[in-house]
């Protein structure tokens, strides 16, 4: 059968992980979560006092970062490795969430994550999350879906995540961040976070997931007829 690619772009904590791991599990498709990225170059910044707003010191900082994907049975799940660590824990701390959209802004820091992100594409049979997956990474991809949620919707969600992990977090550093977040992410100068034309919108606000992913899958069917 053949393979596409599906993008899934949008708000933060949205449910487009969730989305993406689920269609990828079903069509036996290769989940990239692109935001991992990001966070894990902001963490290597962040641990070596980076300065990112130079882009002299950001592109030297960027010479010294191995990204890589690997696999882990006991998970089931894709993680993220920064030169050979694994850090798909320590990345989603809020510490980290801070700061990743002021380091996801930076033209070098772009550029260093979009060329690997084609390069992962190039076999298709892939589902890759974030931003600018449908506009900038991918927009020939046969499928691009663009997710969204109520605010408080995605507070919660992401609250609750957070909190598994860190009883000592409140809702509002949450609300905070998330809105800092999407603020700067829609009105970056480069690759700004907005629909694609083609982008195919699902709002999640009040379905399960389980109703989610039949909407998705159906998506992939019809695309697969088309195709
Ligand atoms: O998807 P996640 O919330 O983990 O992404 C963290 C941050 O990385 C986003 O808030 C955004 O600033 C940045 N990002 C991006 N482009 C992507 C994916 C993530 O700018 N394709």
């Amino acid at each position: 059968m053949k393979k596409i690619i599906i993008t899934i772009d949008g708000w933060s904590s949205c449910g487009k992980s969730t989305l993406a791991k689920q269609l990828a599990a079903k069509l036996n498709y290769v989940y990239i979560d692109s935001g991992a990225m990001y966070r894990a170059i902001t963490l290597y910044f962040l641990r070596n006092h980076i300065d990112w707003t130079s882009h002299e010191a950001t592109a030297r900082a960027l010479e010294d970062i191995y990204l890589e994907f690997k696999f882990n049975e006991k998970s089931g799940q894709s993680e993220m490795h920064l030169n050979g660590e694994n850090v798909e824990y320590v990345i989603r701390d809020l510490v980290v969430a801070e700061k990743v959209s002021e380091v996801a802004t930076v033209k070098e820091v772009r550029n260093f994550a979009v060329t690997q992100q084609q390069k992962m594409g190039g076999s298709k049979g892939i589902i890759m999350d974030g931003r600018d997956i449908g506009t900038v990474v991918f927009p020939d991809a046969e499928l691009k879906i663009f997710m969204t949620a109520d605010n408080a919707v995605r507070v919660k969600r992401r609250f609750k995540e957070l909190y598994e992990k860190n009883p000592n977090i409140t809702i509002e550093e949450v609300k905070t961040n998330l809105e800092m977040r999407d603020y700067i992410d829609s009105h970056r100068e480069i690759s700004p976070l907005k629909k694609a034309d083609d982008a195919v919108v699902l709002d999640n606000s009040t379905i399960n997931m389980e109703k989610q992913l039949n909407i998705a899958l159906d998506l992939v069917n019809a695309k697969m007829k088309q195709e």
